[in-house]
């Protein structure tokens, strides 16, 4: 390969809005034959709303929501965004801490709160009842003090440029996967918005989950792109033949990745993808 063309390329890629680390990432790109698809914030546009909320016996709404969004102001996941945003009167929070792919902790008006996936609460010696989850949108669940105090539900929309990325991804010859930290339910309502089959949806995946996801795909031959935004791809970003990190997304994936897709869609992959072949086609 020579170095101008790919440089030429390179340059061309910073015109169609994809910042590319260096010239060499021209190459991996082309080889790339799997794509593994973050849902939240990468095919869906991760500005969540609150969709509805459900207090346990002892709570009522307003504590419920009351307790999660002034814990989630201190986070700037989507969903700990949606939640502090639909908060009135916002309390302070003390101890926060993040917990990539499941949640936060923080104290709460001297209480101890949880929020995040159901795992999250059970492993921390919570009660979660098995009633309450919803398939058509994210649940998530909060605890106050060691107790269960009910489900606050959250739902994204699919961007609208998605669908018509993934097709054309497909026509590149890729293989899209759908891999989310998301439940199944709420995972295979996207993957059906885009024209995800089922058997390509990796649901309840922790962040590591993730790079175990892109290994074990590598193991069987196959060269794997991975686009994400979050903290929690970043491992998996960085694990990939070919990361590529939504411009919109977290500074950690960003950092993790070899391409950046300014505008934060995935039509940019797909002329990424076009623009890689094109480069290298021209010098041979
Ligand atoms: P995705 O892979 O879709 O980007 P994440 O890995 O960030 O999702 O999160 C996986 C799951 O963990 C979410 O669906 C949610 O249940 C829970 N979760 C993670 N972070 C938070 C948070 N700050 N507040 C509430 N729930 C969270
Ligand atoms: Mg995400």
């Amino acid at each position: 390969a020579t170095p101008t063309a790919l440089l030429v390329g390179t340059g061309r890629g910073a015109q169609l809005g994809v910042l590319i680390r260096g010239p060499e990432v021209l190459e991996s790109t082309r080889r790339v034959d799997t794509i593994l698809l973050d849902k939240t914030g990468t095919v869906t546009t991760g500005v969540m709303a609150l969709a509805g909320l459900s207090p346990a016996e002892g709570f009522t709404a307003e504590k419920l929501l009351w307790y999660a969004g002034s814990l989630e102001q201190a986070s700037e996941h989507p969903i700990a965004r949606a939640v502090a945003a639909a908060t009135p009167d916002l309390s302070g929070v003390d101890e926060f801490t993040a917990l990539p792919g499941l949640g936060a902790s923080g104290v709460v008006d001297g209480r101890t709160v949880l929020v995040g996936r159901a795992a999250l609460l059970s492993d921390n010696g919570v009660t979660v009842p098995e009633s309450g989850v919803r398939e058509d949108m994210t649940s998530v669940a909060v605890a106050v003090d060691g107790i269960f105090a009910g489900w606050v539900y959250v739902a994204d929309t699919v961007k609208p440029t998605s669908a018509d990325a993934i097709a054309a991804l497909r026509r590149e010859g890729l293989r899209p996967v759908l891999l989310t930290g998301d439940a199944a339910g709420p995972a295979r309502l996207v993957a059906e918005q885009v024209g995800v089959p089922a058997e390509d949806v990796v649901a309840g995946v922790l962040p590591a989950g993730k790079v175990d996801a892109v290994r074990e795909l590598q193991q069987r031959g196959a060269v794997v792109a991975m686009v994400g935004d979050g903290v929690n791809d970043a491992a998996a970003l960085a694990a990939a033949d070919l990361g590529l990190a939504m411009g919109t997304g977290t500074d950690a994936a960003i950092e993790a990745a070899d391409l950046t897709l300014v505008r934060g869609d995935l039509t940019a992959t797909v002329d990424a993808i076009r623009l890689s072949r094109a480069t290298l086609r021209n010098i041979k």
